[in-house]
């Protein structure tokens, strides 16, 4: 039996399926853990990728569907220049063995999956009844993600009774096995509140990772801090306009900083002191700028202004009664 994986399990998720029907021996030290997770733990991306195609899924699930489907890779192309976003994808999946410097550059700048793993607890349901089994998502594991953007409900991320953490083990994982403690299959949730900022952010990050949302790419870099440098953000002497757009977003997160913010969204990077900044550190980090676009979504607003139209598609989408002040 081959088994069938819904789109945005982690590719750890669909090899552990394929262990769980006997398709993979998962002894191999390259299948094992969540390195197999791409972009998360993986520095040969698109090695890994066509590894897993040749030696595991033997072709029924190509290295493109990993990348385009099992991976982080859509929201963070779709956050870049639609050049860059189609160079890099080419780059996956026909030059696998070279190096990947926009892979490592993300890394570098972003902690792109929790330190632990998340699942929701409804997804689990579904999944027993479609698949068999249940599958961590990708979207479940963004730093920021407290909840299932599909199901509106908190993430599970603990055991309910032993309260050990889900962890990124060596050995094949599924979000439905037992706790490896004591066995418990109930899972429990930290409690949150999220702020009126999180909703229309998640909401986007999910859109663009599953391509419902227009591409973020030429939006990303028109509308979001347009002609700013980064390290302005932090300046006294920063425009009024952006200023303003800065107090809003930060206000709609209940933070003082932009550095809490950074922190809320795995964004590594240190970039407001104006010694630490070097050439590529210019622009500011995607995740910061969708952040503000999410916060600033209004036709003619203080940084949308050049772009008012895409402006108002986050709007639209963002459903959320996100702006409170
Ligand atoms: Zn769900
Ligand atoms: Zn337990």
């Amino acid at each position: 039996m081959i088994p069938v994986v819904p789109k945005f399990a982690t590719v750890h998720s669909v090899i552990s399926a394929w262990a769980r029907c006997d398709r993979v021996d998962v002894t191999a030290s390259h299948l094992r853990g969540n390195r197999a997770s791409l972009l998360s733990q993986d520095f040969s991306l698109g090695a890994q990728a066509a590894r897993l195609e040749a030696e595991v899924f033997k072709g029924r699930i190509t290295a493109a569907q990993l990348v385009d489907e099992h991976t982080h890779v859509p929201l963070y192309a779709s956050l870049m220049s639609p050049l860059a976003a189609l160079g890099w994808r080419e780059h996956l999946l026909s030059m696998p063995t070279h190096r990947d410097t926009w892979a490592q550059g993300i890394r570098r700048l972003s902690t792109v999956e929790a330190p632990t793993l998340r699942r929701c607890p409804i997804c689990v349901a579904q999944d027993r009844a479609r698949y068999g089994c249940a599958h961590w998502r990708v979207f479940h594991q963004w730093p920021v993600a407290r909840h299932c953007v599909e199901h509106g409900v908190p993430l599970e991320s603990h055991c309910a009774r032993c309260r050990v953490p889900f962890t990124r083990g060596h050995e094949p994982s599924l979000a439905d096995d037992p706790c490896p403690v004591c066995g418990s299959d109930r899972g429990a949730v930290d409690p949150n509140e999220p702020p009126a900022g999180y909703w229309p952010l998640l909401r986007r990050m999910h859109g663009l990772l599953a391509g419902s949302a227009e591409p973020m790419s030429e939006i990303a870099r028109a509308a979001a801090l347009r002609g700013v440098e980064p390290a302005q953000v932090g300046s006294k002497k920063i425009a009024a306009r952006l200023r303003a757009a800065v107090d809003r977003l930060l206000v709609q997160w209940n933070l003082t900083s932009m550095e809490q913010l950074a922190a809320l969204l795995g964004v590594n990077w240190i970039w407001f002191n104006e010694a630490e900044r070097s050439g590529h550190m210019k622009e500011s980090p995607p995740l910061i700028s969708l952040a503000l676009m999410a916060a600033n979504p209004l036709r003619g607003s203080a940084i949308s202004e050049s772009t008012g139209a895409s402006g108002d598609a986050i709007a639209s989408e963002a459903p959320v009664a996100s702006v409170q002040n």
